[in-house]
């Protein structure tokens, strides 16, 4: 990278917000799961959207490119610098708008954690649609470039679906702009839909203006002991029938609670051991936990119910540290998979019968949301450039009709195998509005494509 011009990103962002010592990069240059590394001449720390627009036109006069970030959490390698590019770090965008109470929406900077927006608008009386468990780093930017998802999209959507105007900076600087907070505006492309789920390469994501939920108060939570996966999923589907406040549904199974159990010191599940978890909660304005009960009188499985926050966390907890114990025991191939409702059972089934047969070494480690057909097939013991496991799995779900990425999105890690779902024609659209929106490749080069698409 030619540095000469850096002289002009500090008369924009000030030299304090330029950080340039090795010490002070390193976080920036290694993912969360530590898989993904790479190595950046600085990061630049703008403060509000003009030094964005200006550190971007910048970058883009001088012919170098950058990787957005924000806070990090990211499970797909996009996040890091991969070739020596700029870190363009969005942390410091961090206002909270006061809550609109009229439209149920809020204007939030891109740089705000989800922990900080969840806490702004619970004081106002309202919730957010999206919930995850690396709450209090993800930002609400790195959430709309990678449309998180999460354990909510089952009542409310994923990132996309809460997205009422976005705020964001182009490739070569300029600024596009919709906040006003219109629920209604046909008036030609979504660009903030456009932008949901482009992970880093269309535009640098600002702000933000979101609609809210009403936050209810009457909370029940049911850890179910469940025989297998079809079981859980005739269990879901009977209490989405039977039940109007049904808010997640997640599966897990009986070697990720020993992991959990072991680096996370929690007890046995009150349900007793079971090959599989289901994990259900009901939220209302009152009366959730009558209304989960009744949904689940017919069902005769061990069940523990909580009402209360501090019981409802406990049981939480099981499938919540998932995530963090996979990555304490080693650097996990980390592979998020869609399938067809009707195809999730014969998927797990026969993953774990391929990686027992062809990749013996392999430690697979599967939890999900399963409402939403969302299965993270986790593989431990494996090198992270041995990609066989990866193959084996990422096949499978095509053959069965699903998505290679349901939630984390493509990044660095699944460039490889995004024509396994996407066909000819879908990825010509992609990279003709990549090419139309960032020609020179400013932003991101490498996520979703691979550096190999940019160079041909
Ligand atoms: C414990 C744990 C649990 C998780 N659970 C879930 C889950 O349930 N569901 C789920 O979907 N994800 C989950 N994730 C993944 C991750 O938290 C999400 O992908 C999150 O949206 C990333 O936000 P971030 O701010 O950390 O983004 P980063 O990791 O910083 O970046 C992610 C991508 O977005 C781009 N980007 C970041 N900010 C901007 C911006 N302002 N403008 C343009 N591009 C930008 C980056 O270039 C990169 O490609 C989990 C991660 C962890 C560690």
């Amino acid at each position: 990278v030619d540095v000469s011009f850096i002289p002009a990103l500090r008369a924009i962002v000030g030299a304090t917000h330029i950080l340039e010592d090795a010490d002070l990069r390193r976080a920036y240059e290694t993912d969360w799961t530590r898989r993904y590394h790479g190595s950046t001449p600085f990061v630049v720390r703008p403060g509000n959207t003009d030094e964005v627009a200006a550190v971007v036109a910048a970058c883009a006069g001088a012919g170098v490119s950058l990787v957005p970030q924000g806070g990090n959490t990211g499970l797909v390698g996009g996040g890091v610098p991969r070739a020596g590019e700029v870190v363009l770090s969005l942390t410091r965008l961090n206002t909270l708008s006061p809550v609109d109470a009229v439209g149920g929406e809020v204007t939030v900077g891109a740089g705000a954690t989800l922990a900080q927006l969840q806490q702004h608008v619970r004081a106002a009386g309202w919730n957010f649609g999206v919930d995850l468990a690396s709450r209090d780093s993800c930002t609400i930017g790195g959430m709309i470039a990678t449309n998180a998802g999460g354990i909510r999209v089952i009542r409310y959507g994923a990132m996309r679906h809460q997205l009422v105007g976005i705020e964001a900076v182009l490739a070569n600087g300029q600024v596009i702009r919709r906040l006003p907070g219109l629920r209604k505006d046909n008036t030609g492309y979504d660009l903030a839909n456009l932008l949901a789920g482009s992970e880093g390469t269309l535009a640098v994501v600002t702000a933000a203006r979101l609609r809210l939920i009403p936050q209810l108060p009457s909370r029940a939570v049911a850890l179910l002991a469940v025989p297998h996966t079809a079981a859980a999923l005739a269990v879901t589907a009977s209490v989405r029938a039977g039940t109007t406040g049904l808010e997640a549904a997640e599966l897990f199974f009986s070697e990720g609670v020993e992991l959990v159990r072991r680096h996370a010191g929690l007890p046995a599940p009150p349900v007793g051991t079971s090959p599989a978890y289901l994990l259900l909660e009901c939220a209302a304005p009152a009366n959730a936990a009558d209304e989960l009960s009744s949904a689940l009188s017919t069902i005769d499985l061990p069940t523990a119910f909580a009402t209360e926050a501090r019981q409802r966390e406990g049981l939480w907890a099981y499938r919540e540290r998932h995530t963090e114990a996979i990555s304490a025991e080693g650097i996990p191939h980390k592979l998020d998979v869609a399938l067809p409702l009707d195809r999730l059972a014969e998927f797990e089934g026969r993953v774990r019968q391929h990686l027992r047969e062809a990749v013996p070494e392999a430690r697979p480690i599967l939890f999900g949301h399963v409402g939403d057909g969302n299965i993270h097939v986790n593989i431990l013991g494996l090198d992270p450039d041995d990609d066989r496991a990866t193959d084996a799995v990422l096949q499978l779900t095509a053959e069965l009709g699903g998505s290679i990425s349901a939630e984390h999105g493509i990044g660095v890690a699944k460039t490889r195998w995004l024509h396994l779902t996407r066909s000819p024609a879908d990825i010509a659209a992609m990279a003709a509005i990549k090419s139309a929106l960032d020609p020179r490749g400013i932003l991101n080069p490498g996520v979703i494509f691979g550096m190999s698409a940019l160079r041909e």
